[in-house]
């Protein structure tokens, strides 16, 4: 049994090397993995900067220049492509996408970062009209949309070893003492509250896209405080409640809940209406 953290550190080392990973499995067999670690094309990146004759040499104007063709730049393309303005967007790769790029191999394509969509909420109209647009939802039965099935896929199903026992699902629950149970579903009830709550502008408390959360400064004010804080100012002190909480940051943010604010760290839990 090789760690995730030595597994992930030998393979950058090996792929480094050039060569292929020959060993991992949570068994003993032993497999190959090829590949090559991805990033900025530093080349290219850097053929500017190495240019002895940095004079242009063509000279485009264009009313709007979008640099970078990740899914922000491609979204602003869009929008400017419908309202016909008189645009260019400049990419530095050979291909655009950036951080939702992907490729494909003889089996199937593949995403290289960024692939997953929540279901949108309701009033996230342009994402709705987007999803409309692509052929990802086919059409509105009772007010709601049907996606085309080859384009979903099942919540990850994930579980977690706690108290020398694997349990299904991320929330800790076996062997957890009744009195962190009790935490735990308040804290979870809280987050539903926190789900429906608008701000005194009548919009929702915390919205996807984020512009559209409420502007509220009582809920911006949690701005100004940690995760951290805000779980022990609502006397959230379960060690187990903390360590899921701790998780959920880690995912999202990268970073703990100590350096999360309690706005991004409750927009993780309350913004996405299900
Ligand atoms: C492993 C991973 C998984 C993720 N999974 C998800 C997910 O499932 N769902 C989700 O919603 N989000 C996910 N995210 C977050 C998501 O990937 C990013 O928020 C999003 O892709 C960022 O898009 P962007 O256009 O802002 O930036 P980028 O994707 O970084 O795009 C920037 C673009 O600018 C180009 N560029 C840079 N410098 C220059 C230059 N000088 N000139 C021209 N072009 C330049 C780059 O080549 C790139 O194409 C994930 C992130 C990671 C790291």
């Amino acid at each position: 049994m090789i760690s995730r953290r030595k597994f992930i550190a030998q393979s950058l080392a090996t792929v480094a090397a050039g060569s292929a990973l020959t060993h991992l499995s949570s068994c003993d067999e032993k497999k190959i993995i090829t590949g090559s670690t991805n990033g900025p094309n530093a080349a290219l990146g850097h053929r500017l900067r190495n240019l002895t004759d940095q004079h242009p040499r063509k000279q485009i104007k264009k009313d709007v220049v979008i640099v970078g063709g990740g899914i922000a730049g491609l979204s602003a393309a869009r929008i400017l492509k419908k309202n016909n303005t008189d645009f260019t967007l400049l990419e530095l790769e050979h291909h655009v996408g950036g951080n939702s790029s992907f490729r494909s191999n003889a089996l199937s394509a593949y995403p290289l970062g960024a692939h997953y969509l929540p279901l949108p909420n309701l009033d996230n109209h342009s994402l709705l009209e987007f999803l409309e647009e692509v052929g990802v939802i086919t059409h509105y039965e009772k007010g709601l949309p049907q996606f085309y099935e080859h384009y979903l896929c099942f919540d990850p199903k994930e579980r977690l070893y706690i108290n020398e026992h694997w349990q299904e699902g991320l929330i800790p629950q076996d062997g957890v003492p009744s009195s962190d149970q009790q935490q735990i579903v308040r804290f979870l009830e809280q987050m539903e509250r926190w789900r429906n709550k608008l701000g005194r502008d009548q919009k929702y408390a915390f919205n996807i896209p984020v512009a559209e959360s409420s502007s509220d400064p009582e809920i911006l004010a949690l701005d100004q405080i940690s995760m951290d804080a805000w779980l022990h100012a609502n006397l959230f002190t379960s060690t187990y409640l903390n360590w899921y909480v701790n998780y959920c940051c880690l995912d999202d943010f990268g970073i703990s809940t100590q350096h999360t604010s309690a706005w991004a760290g409750l927009h993780y839990f309350a913004s996405r209406k299900g």
